[in-house]
């Protein structure tokens, strides 16, 4: 089985979040189970670097505005396919905004160009990658089944497979750009591009392919509401018997306690005592007393709204009055940025912060809080609190879309049965957050039971074993409908 996935982003090469980290891990769990994917990423500077004296598969005279070849080799272990056009692409920074920090101007040709190719090679264009299923990630591979749809001509027909990592970004344009998109203006309906009296990338891909995932149970659900559907829940709720949720994985090499090079002291379910050297070398970093008994909160977050760190700023007395201590790694809003490095100046020793982004940090605070707070309005998985199961910092998390399926709840119940791996708190307000953090501190002071909970998350499977097999019966279901 040969899919083609389709992704403006790709971990090693380019990452700007959780989005890239599936690009860059699904392809390899899927290998040994018979799928072999190619990816299909524009070709930025790093793109090219890595693809350099790759063969030339295909020519485009004119792709939205300029020459571009389709370039195909491996790079980082990925099949990789990639659309080296530098009117488009060949810009430094991030993918997706300027130097003066906007969305690139011409992001819809710039994204219509990747569905475009897609549609190219999933008709068939590569003679030795005829894809069975074209697999779009995200708004900006979201055109790619309208392409095909519209495109005409009696062409090989792959399946089609629209992931939606977060609904909160769905790539609106205006209408007028229907022409230079080069797309009919039949398909401008509300059954086929439109939206609001717009073109949606999104909801052209929700609309128009033959499956739609997303990344957790939970959030499959929520996405069908009117609280959590962002517009698109009428659609979704049409199309329920179409909609799965998948949940990620984490690449568990890379995020392996035993083996970690990035901090302090290795450690595994025999060696739990081994994590105190990684706190003790986190208290330090951050500024924080070196106090092994006080229970230590890390957060490893972006700064936005969508994850509810405002909330986690007005628990702040709260948080103090119980005699914990908060390290927190993130950059975002300018409001909280503000917000937590105030407070740090103003609690040396109990609350300490770095601004910025620092994969290294990251993997410090995993393996040397004690626990990790999330407290996010909505996730559709979330990613961090994978990472926390396997170091053992147990995950305090929001109860919604993927955070409620990756973490068991250590109520009594749990507790008895010693089943928890965490704790989980609803709704999502100071109040509620304020109550976790009072659990996580009687927990704390039940060292045998906080142990216990600490194996149980250390033992989760996190990996992409079971997502790659979800996906992979998902692809045999549109190969049978094929050839059925
Ligand atoms: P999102 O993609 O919404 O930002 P996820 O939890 O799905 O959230 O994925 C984000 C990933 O990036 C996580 O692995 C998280 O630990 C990591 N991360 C977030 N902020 C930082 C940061 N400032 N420094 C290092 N890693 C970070």
């Amino acid at each position: 089985m040969k899919v083609l996935a389709v992704v403006s982003e790709i971990f090693p090469l380019v990452k700007t979040g959780g989005l890239a980290d599936v690009a860059g891990a699904l392809p390899l769990a899927l290998a040994p189970l018979g799928v072999q994917v190619a990816s299909l990423i524009p070709g930025y500077p790093a793109v090219t670097d890595a693809l350099a004296g790759a063969e030339i598969v295909r020519s485009y005279g004119d792709l939205f505005g300029g020459a571009a070849r389709l370039l195909r080799g491996r790079a980082a272990g990925l099949e990789l396919m990639a659309i080296d056009a530098p009117h488009l692409y060949g810009r430094p920074g991030n993918p997706y905004v300027g130097p003066d920090g906007q969305d690139w101007p011409d992001n819809a040709i710039r994204f219509a160009a990747l569905a475009a190719v897609a549609s190219d090679v999933g008709t068939g264009a590569v003679a030795d990658f005829v894809p069975d299923v074209v697999h779009a990630h995200d708004w900006q591979a979201g055109l790619t089944a309208a392409y095909l749809r519209y495109g005409g001509g009696d062409r090989h027909r792959p399946g089609t497979v629209m992931t939606v990592h977060n609904l909160a970004f769905q790539g609106q344009f205006p209408a007028s750009l229907v022409p230079t998109l080069g797309l009919p203006w039949s398909a401008y309906t509300p059954e086929g591009v439109e939206y609001y009296g717009a073109i949606g990338f999104l909801k052209a891909g929700l609309a128009l392919s033959d499956r739609i995932t997303t990344v957790s149970p939970s959030y499959a659900a929520e996405i069908r509401t009117s609280d959590g559907g962002m517009g698109m829940d009428g659609l979704l709720r049409a199309r329920a018997r179409e909609v799965r949720g998948i949940l990620n994985g984490i690449d568990d090499a890379v995020w392996n306690p035993a083996a970690d090079p990035l901090i302090a002291r290795n450690f595994d379910t025999t060696r739990l005592m081994e994590r105190r050297a990684n706190k003790a070398e986190l208290q330090a970093r951050l500024g924080l007393a070196a106090d092994p008994d006080a229970l230590l909160f890390g957060v490893i977050s972006r700064l936005t709204w969508q994850k509810g760190l405002d909330l986690l700023l007005d628990a702040i007395p709260d948080l103090l009055a119980r005699g914990v201590q908060l390290a927190l790694l993130g950059s975002g809003d300018p409001a909280l940025v503000e917000g937590f490095v105030t407070v740090a100046a103003t609690h040396p020793g109990r609350v300490g912060c770095v601004i910025g982004y620092n994969e290294t940090l990251a993997h410090l605070i995993q393996a040397g809080a004690d626990a990790i707070l999330v407290p996010s309005r909505f996730e559709p998985c979330g990613l961090t609190q994978l990472c926390a199961l396997r170091y053992g910092a147990l995950p305090v998390v929001a109860r919604v879309g993927g955070l409620a399926d990756s973490v068991i709840d250590t109520n009594e119940m749990a507790l008895t049965n010693g089943v928890g791996t965490g704790l989980q708190f609803a709704p999502v307000t100071r109040d509620a957050l304020t109550g976790a953090i009072q659990r996580a501190v009687e927990l704390w002071h039940e060292p045998e039971a906080w142990r216990t909970v600490q194996r149980n998350a250390m033992q989760t499977d996190v990996s992409w074993r079971r997502p790659a097999a979800h996906y992979a019966a998902l692809y045999g279901e549109l190969l049978a409908e094929r050839t059925a």
